[in-house]
């Protein structure tokens, strides 16, 4: 995937910065080796940057932190829809997902017509039960990052007292596998 010219909102590096805990100065130094260390929301970073920071994260810290890493982003983001429930999220996820992203400067989703520009794959979303997601990742970020992106979402759109799995085995298509893509299975009861 030809990430050039595409950029990511600083939004989500503030969060994790200030969450990260006793990881704080490692994160801190591993994303100022790839050129990113001010940290300012609303300042724009390339995407290529961010995904050699998570390379890195994997390598030095672990696949367990880059989990964690879409977990916090996850629990953290303000979302500019109203969510009323997991459907909701779900599938304005693409959408919410192409908005914190840009391409030559212009916004990969138009907040007007909804438009979104292609470049960096997507969130597919299916409902397959009324407590059965499908989520099918093609984006070029990494399946550790995915998942827990996908967590903390389900987890802070879910019914109150639901509890959530995820179900990523390995007889799903995985990216870590060579697969084109990453399917996730999201359930509660
Ligand atoms: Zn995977």
């Amino acid at each position: 995937m030809d990430l050039e010219g595409i950029e990511i909102s600083g939004y989500a590096f503030s969060n994790i910065i200030k969450m990260s805990g006793m990881f704080n100065s490692v994160l801190k130094d591993i994303f100022k080796n790839h050129q990113i260390d001010n940290f300012e929301p609303n300042s724009w970073y390339p995407v290529n940057s961010f995904m050699d920071v998570l390379e890195e994260i994997n390598e030095k810290v672990g696949a367990n932190a880059v989990h964690k890493i879409g977990l916090t982003i996850s629990k953290t983001a303000e979302i500019p829809i109203e969510v009323k429930s997991i459907y909701d999220f779900f599938s304005n996820i693409d959408k919410l997902y192409h908005l914190n992203h840009r391409k030559d400067g212009k916004a990969m989703c138009d907040a007007q017509t909804e438009q979104m520009q292609d470049g960096i794959g997507h969130y597919i979303y299916e409902k397959i039960e009324y407590n059965n997601l499908k989520i099918t990742c093609t984006n070029p970020y990494p399946c550790d990052f995915n998942l827990g992106l996908i967590e903390g979402f389900a987890q802070r759109f879910a019914t109150e007292g639901k509890k959530i799995y995820i179900n990523h085995s390995r007889h799903l298509p995985c990216k870590k596998n060579g697969d084109a893509s990453c399917i996730y299975f999201v359930t509660w009861v």
